[in-house]
Protein backbone atom coordinates (compact mmCIF):
# COMPACT_ATOMS: atom_id res chain seq x y z
CA UNK A 1 0.00 0.00 0.00
CA UNK A 2 0.99 3.83 -0.49
CA UNK A 3 3.81 5.15 1.67
CA UNK A 4 1.78 8.57 2.62
CA UNK A 5 -2.20 7.87 2.50
CA UNK A 6 -3.75 11.68 2.23
CA UNK A 7 -7.69 11.61 3.38
CA UNK A 8 -9.76 14.54 2.91
CA UNK A 9 -12.88 14.92 4.01
CA UNK A 10 -14.15 17.74 1.65
CA UNK A 11 -13.80 18.84 -1.45
CA UNK A 12 -12.05 21.67 -0.64
CA UNK A 13 -9.70 19.72 0.98
CA UNK A 14 -9.55 17.22 -1.41
CA UNK A 15 -8.41 20.10 -4.02
CA UNK A 16 -5.80 21.46 -1.52
CA UNK A 17 -3.74 18.47 -0.72
CA UNK A 18 -3.72 17.52 -4.59
CA UNK A 19 -1.96 21.14 -5.17
CA UNK A 20 -0.84 20.61 -8.62
CA UNK A 21 -0.76 16.49 -8.52
CA UNK A 22 2.72 15.71 -8.72
CA UNK A 23 3.61 13.02 -7.42
CA UNK A 24 0.00 12.27 -5.90
CA UNK A 25 -1.82 8.83 -6.97
CA UNK A 26 -5.75 9.43 -7.13
CA UNK A 27 -7.09 6.31 -5.21
CA UNK A 28 -11.76 6.28 -5.98
CA UNK A 29 -13.25 3.08 -6.51
CA UNK A 30 -9.90 0.98 -6.76
CA UNK A 31 -11.30 -0.95 -9.05
CA UNK A 32 -8.16 -0.50 -11.34
CA UNK A 33 -5.84 0.75 -9.32
CA UNK A 34 -5.96 -2.29 -6.44
CA UNK A 35 -5.19 -4.53 -8.90
CA UNK A 36 -2.36 -2.88 -10.24
CA UNK A 37 -1.06 -2.28 -7.08
CA UNK A 38 -1.57 -6.51 -6.43
CA UNK A 39 0.41 -7.24 -9.63
CA UNK A 40 3.50 -5.00 -8.62
CA UNK A 41 2.96 -2.55 -11.48
CA UNK A 42 2.43 0.20 -9.20
CA UNK A 43 4.26 1.21 -5.93
CA UNK A 44 2.44 4.50 -4.90
CA UNK A 45 4.45 6.85 -2.82
CA UNK A 46 1.70 9.14 -1.70
CA UNK A 47 -1.96 8.47 -2.60
CA UNK A 48 -5.31 10.46 -2.37
CA UNK A 49 -7.99 8.68 -0.98
CA UNK A 50 -11.51 10.07 -2.07
CA UNK A 51 -13.85 7.67 -0.59
CA UNK A 52 -14.81 10.23 2.32
CA UNK A 53 -14.21 13.54 0.50
CA UNK A 54 -17.69 13.91 -0.14
CA UNK A 55 -17.53 14.27 -4.19
CA UNK A 56 -20.23 11.54 -4.57
CA UNK A 57 -23.65 11.77 -4.98
CA UNK A 58 -25.72 13.22 -8.31
CA UNK A 59 -28.14 16.34 -7.90
CA UNK A 60 -30.61 18.35 -10.43
CA UNK A 61 -30.16 21.75 -10.26
CA UNK A 62 -32.27 23.91 -12.52
CA UNK A 63 -32.34 22.16 -15.43
CA UNK A 64 -28.43 20.68 -14.72
CA UNK A 65 -27.20 17.52 -13.94
CA UNK A 66 -24.72 17.21 -11.65
CA UNK A 67 -22.40 13.92 -11.03
CA UNK A 68 -19.63 13.62 -7.87
CA UNK A 69 -16.66 12.15 -9.24
CA UNK A 70 -17.03 9.60 -6.78
CA UNK A 71 -20.87 8.86 -7.52
CA UNK A 72 -20.47 5.01 -7.97
CA UNK A 73 -21.37 3.22 -11.49
CA UNK A 74 -24.33 1.83 -9.90
CA UNK A 75 -25.87 4.86 -9.26
CA UNK A 76 -26.27 6.09 -12.69
CA UNK A 77 -28.33 2.85 -13.35
CA UNK A 78 -31.73 4.00 -13.49
CA UNK A 79 -30.32 7.43 -12.93
CA UNK A 80 -31.86 11.03 -14.47
CA UNK A 81 -30.33 10.07 -17.83
CA UNK A 82 -31.60 7.11 -19.76
CA UNK A 83 -28.49 7.47 -22.01
CA UNK A 84 -25.88 7.61 -19.39
CA UNK A 85 -27.71 4.75 -17.64
CA UNK A 86 -27.71 2.36 -20.75
CA UNK A 87 -24.18 2.23 -20.79
CA UNK A 88 -23.54 2.57 -17.15
CA UNK A 89 -25.24 -0.86 -16.31
CA UNK A 90 -22.61 -2.53 -18.71
CA UNK A 91 -19.67 -1.79 -16.72
CA UNK A 92 -18.08 -4.91 -15.30
CA UNK A 93 -21.05 -7.17 -13.02
CA UNK A 94 -22.86 -5.43 -10.25
CA UNK A 95 -19.67 -6.01 -7.76
CA UNK A 96 -17.60 -3.76 -9.60
CA UNK A 97 -20.17 -1.33 -10.37
CA UNK A 98 -20.72 -0.48 -7.10
CA UNK A 99 -16.83 0.37 -6.34
CA UNK A 100 -16.20 1.80 -9.62
CA UNK A 101 -16.44 5.59 -9.87
CA UNK A 102 -17.63 7.81 -12.47
CA UNK A 103 -14.35 9.81 -11.99
CA UNK A 104 -12.39 6.71 -12.32
CA UNK A 105 -14.13 5.89 -15.54
CA UNK A 106 -13.04 9.47 -16.98
CA UNK A 107 -9.54 9.07 -15.99
CA UNK A 108 -9.35 5.64 -16.96
CA UNK A 109 -6.36 4.64 -19.09
CA UNK A 110 -6.32 1.55 -21.79
CA UNK A 111 -6.14 -1.63 -20.01
CA UNK A 112 -3.30 -4.83 -20.14
CA UNK A 113 -5.59 -6.18 -23.05
CA UNK A 114 -8.85 -3.96 -23.36
CA UNK A 115 -10.27 -0.17 -23.35
CA UNK A 116 -12.21 1.04 -20.60
CA UNK A 117 -13.97 4.55 -20.15
CA UNK A 118 -17.13 2.96 -21.63
CA UNK A 119 -18.90 5.91 -20.03
CA UNK A 120 -16.89 8.86 -22.11
CA UNK A 121 -19.88 7.66 -24.91
CA UNK A 122 -23.19 8.47 -23.75
CA UNK A 123 -21.27 11.61 -21.55
CA UNK A 124 -19.79 12.71 -25.18
CA UNK A 125 -23.15 12.60 -27.18
CA UNK A 126 -25.19 14.86 -24.50
CA UNK A 127 -22.77 17.50 -24.36
CA UNK A 128 -21.64 16.88 -20.76
CA UNK A 129 -18.42 19.16 -19.19
CA UNK A 130 -15.76 18.08 -16.57
CA UNK A 131 -15.00 20.21 -13.32
CA UNK A 132 -11.84 19.41 -12.45
CA UNK A 133 -8.32 21.43 -10.51
CA UNK A 134 -5.00 21.23 -10.65
CA UNK A 135 -2.40 22.82 -12.26
CA UNK A 136 -3.62 26.42 -13.44
CA UNK A 137 -6.71 25.49 -10.99
CA UNK A 138 -10.04 24.97 -11.44
CA UNK A 139 -11.52 24.73 -15.09
CA UNK A 140 -14.74 22.92 -16.68
CA UNK A 141 -14.43 22.08 -19.73
CA UNK A 142 -16.58 19.25 -22.72
CA UNK A 143 -15.71 16.03 -21.76
CA UNK A 144 -14.49 15.24 -25.08
CA UNK A 145 -11.98 18.17 -24.58
CA UNK A 146 -10.57 16.90 -21.29
CA UNK A 147 -10.39 13.83 -22.59
CA UNK A 148 -8.44 14.76 -25.96
CA UNK A 149 -6.23 17.22 -23.05
CA UNK A 150 -3.21 15.92 -20.89
CA UNK A 151 -5.45 14.49 -17.72
CA UNK A 152 -2.23 14.00 -15.67
CA UNK A 153 -2.12 16.58 -12.72
CA UNK A 154 -5.78 17.34 -12.72
CA UNK A 155 -8.34 16.15 -10.11
CA UNK A 156 -11.68 15.97 -11.44
CA UNK A 157 -14.49 17.25 -8.96
CA UNK A 158 -17.80 16.85 -10.82
CA UNK A 159 -19.37 16.20 -14.50
CA UNK A 160 -22.38 18.33 -15.07
CA UNK A 161 -24.71 17.92 -17.92
CA UNK A 162 -28.12 20.03 -19.06
CA UNK A 163 -31.12 17.43 -18.15
CA UNK A 164 -31.50 15.46 -21.68
CA UNK A 165 -34.56 16.19 -23.34
CA UNK A 166 -34.03 15.56 -26.71
CA UNK A 167 -33.94 12.01 -28.84
CA UNK A 168 -31.04 9.23 -28.31
CA UNK A 169 -29.81 5.91 -29.53
CA UNK A 170 -27.55 3.53 -28.80
CA UNK A 171 -25.33 0.60 -29.60
CA UNK A 172 -22.80 -2.08 -27.81
CA UNK A 173 -20.48 -4.46 -29.33
CA UNK A 174 -19.29 -7.12 -26.41
CA UNK A 175 -18.96 -10.51 -26.25
CA UNK A 176 -21.02 -12.63 -23.78
CA UNK A 177 -19.51 -12.77 -20.64
CA UNK A 178 -20.17 -10.66 -17.41
CA UNK A 179 -16.72 -9.45 -17.04
CA UNK A 180 -16.32 -8.54 -20.59
CA UNK A 181 -14.96 -5.14 -21.99
CA UNK A 182 -16.41 -3.22 -24.89
CA UNK A 183 -15.05 -3.87 -28.37
CA UNK A 184 -17.08 -0.53 -29.18
CA UNK A 185 -20.08 1.63 -28.19
CA UNK A 186 -21.41 4.24 -30.10
CA UNK A 187 -24.19 7.30 -28.52
CA UNK A 188 -25.93 9.29 -30.62
CA UNK A 189 -28.18 12.48 -29.30
CA UNK A 190 -30.05 15.19 -30.85
CA UNK A 191 -31.43 18.34 -29.38
CA UNK A 192 -33.67 20.71 -31.89
CA UNK A 193 -31.46 20.24 -35.19
CA UNK A 194 -28.00 19.38 -33.59
CA UNK A 195 -26.67 16.42 -33.30
CA UNK A 196 -23.43 14.70 -31.11
CA UNK A 197 -21.54 11.44 -31.90
CA UNK A 198 -19.72 10.14 -28.82
CA UNK A 199 -17.44 6.75 -29.51
CA UNK A 200 -15.79 4.67 -26.72
CA UNK A 201 -14.42 0.94 -26.35
CA UNK A 202 -12.52 1.32 -29.67
CA UNK A 203 -9.30 2.80 -28.22
CA UNK A 204 -7.41 4.38 -25.11
CA UNK A 205 -9.93 7.30 -24.61
CA UNK A 206 -13.58 8.40 -26.17
CA UNK A 207 -13.60 10.33 -28.51
CA UNK A 208 -16.09 12.78 -30.47
CA UNK A 209 -16.95 11.75 -34.09
CA UNK A 210 -17.78 15.45 -35.52
CA UNK A 211 -16.84 14.56 -39.57
CA UNK A 212 -19.82 12.15 -39.16
CA UNK A 213 -21.94 14.83 -36.71
CA UNK A 214 -21.70 17.00 -39.92
CA UNK A 215 -22.14 14.80 -42.93
CA UNK A 216 -24.08 12.27 -41.07
CA UNK A 217 -22.73 9.35 -43.03
CA UNK A 218 -21.73 6.53 -40.90
CA UNK A 219 -18.42 5.65 -42.98
CA UNK A 220 -17.08 9.29 -41.81
CA UNK A 221 -16.97 7.93 -38.10
CA UNK A 222 -13.13 6.83 -38.86
CA UNK A 223 -12.38 10.09 -39.69
CA UNK A 224 -12.40 11.16 -35.94
CA UNK A 225 -11.48 7.50 -34.32
CA UNK A 226 -8.75 4.93 -34.81
CA UNK A 227 -9.59 1.69 -33.24
CA UNK A 228 -7.30 -0.36 -31.88
CA UNK A 229 -6.07 -4.09 -31.52
CA UNK A 230 -6.28 -5.64 -28.24
CA UNK A 231 -7.24 -8.88 -26.41
CA UNK A 232 -10.63 -8.32 -27.16
CA UNK A 233 -11.05 -7.66 -30.79
CA UNK A 234 -8.90 -6.79 -33.86
CA UNK A 235 -8.62 -2.81 -34.77
CA UNK A 236 -9.83 -4.25 -38.16
CA UNK A 237 -12.99 -5.95 -37.16
CA UNK A 238 -13.79 -2.63 -35.16
CA UNK A 239 -12.96 -0.65 -38.28
CA UNK A 240 -15.18 -2.83 -39.79
CA UNK A 241 -18.11 -2.86 -36.88
CA UNK A 242 -18.01 0.76 -36.08
CA UNK A 243 -19.72 2.36 -39.09
CA UNK A 244 -22.43 -0.31 -38.86
CA UNK A 245 -23.39 0.50 -34.86
CA UNK A 246 -23.59 4.52 -35.87
CA UNK A 247 -25.68 3.39 -38.74
CA UNK A 248 -28.00 1.02 -36.13
CA UNK A 249 -27.81 3.90 -33.75
CA UNK A 250 -28.70 6.80 -36.14
CA UNK A 251 -31.76 4.74 -37.08
CA UNK A 252 -33.18 4.79 -33.15
CA UNK A 253 -33.24 8.38 -33.58
CA UNK A 254 -35.50 8.72 -36.72
CA UNK A 255 -37.82 6.12 -35.19
CA UNK A 256 -37.72 7.39 -31.09
C1 LIG B 1 -13.83 -7.10 -13.80
C2 LIG B 1 -13.79 -5.69 -14.32
C3 LIG B 1 -14.61 -5.32 -15.37
C4 LIG B 1 -14.60 -4.01 -15.86
N1 LIG B 1 -15.42 -3.68 -16.89
C5 LIG B 1 -15.42 -2.41 -17.36
C6 LIG B 1 -16.29 -2.04 -18.43
O1 LIG B 1 -17.08 -2.85 -18.92
N2 LIG B 1 -16.23 -0.76 -18.87
C7 LIG B 1 -15.37 0.18 -18.33
O2 LIG B 1 -15.38 1.33 -18.77
N3 LIG B 1 -14.54 -0.16 -17.33
C8 LIG B 1 -14.54 -1.42 -16.83
N4 LIG B 1 -13.70 -1.75 -15.82
C9 LIG B 1 -12.70 -0.76 -15.36
C10 LIG B 1 -13.14 0.07 -14.16
O3 LIG B 1 -13.89 -0.70 -13.23
C11 LIG B 1 -14.00 1.29 -14.53
O4 LIG B 1 -13.44 2.00 -15.62
C12 LIG B 1 -14.19 2.23 -13.33
O5 LIG B 1 -15.18 3.20 -13.61
C13 LIG B 1 -12.93 2.89 -12.81
O6 LIG B 1 -13.30 3.63 -11.67
P1 LIG B 1 -12.56 3.47 -10.25
O7 LIG B 1 -13.21 4.45 -9.34
O8 LIG B 1 -12.55 2.07 -9.78
O9 LIG B 1 -11.09 3.91 -10.64
P2 LIG B 1 -9.68 3.78 -9.84
O10 LIG B 1 -9.20 2.38 -9.97
O11 LIG B 1 -9.86 4.29 -8.43
O12 LIG B 1 -8.84 4.80 -10.67
C14 LIG B 1 -8.63 4.64 -12.06
C15 LIG B 1 -7.73 5.76 -12.59
O13 LIG B 1 -8.41 7.00 -12.52
C16 LIG B 1 -7.73 7.93 -11.66
N5 LIG B 1 -8.80 8.65 -10.93
C17 LIG B 1 -9.86 8.11 -10.27
N6 LIG B 1 -10.67 9.08 -9.84
C18 LIG B 1 -10.11 10.27 -10.22
C19 LIG B 1 -10.48 11.63 -10.06
N7 LIG B 1 -11.62 12.00 -9.41
N8 LIG B 1 -9.67 12.58 -10.58
C20 LIG B 1 -8.53 12.24 -11.24
N9 LIG B 1 -8.12 10.96 -11.41
C21 LIG B 1 -8.91 9.99 -10.92
C22 LIG B 1 -6.84 7.06 -10.78
O14 LIG B 1 -5.72 7.77 -10.28
C23 LIG B 1 -6.46 5.95 -11.76
O15 LIG B 1 -5.43 6.39 -12.62
C24 LIG B 1 -13.72 -3.05 -15.28
C25 LIG B 1 -12.90 -3.42 -14.20
C26 LIG B 1 -12.94 -4.72 -13.72
C27 LIG B 1 -12.05 -5.06 -12.57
Amino acid sequence: MPAEALVPTSAEEAARLYGDGEGVVVFAGGTILLPEISAGRLKPERALMLHKSGLDGISTDGGTIRIGAMTPVSALVGGPSELISRFAENVGDGEVRRSATVGGNLCATAGVGAQRGDLGAPLIALGARVRSTGKGGERTEPVEDFLAGDRSGRLVLEVELDAPSGKWGAETLRRRHAHSYAIANVAVASNGGGLRIGVSGVGPTAVRARAAEQSRNPDDVLRDVEPVDDAVASAEYRRKMLPVLLRRALDQLETA
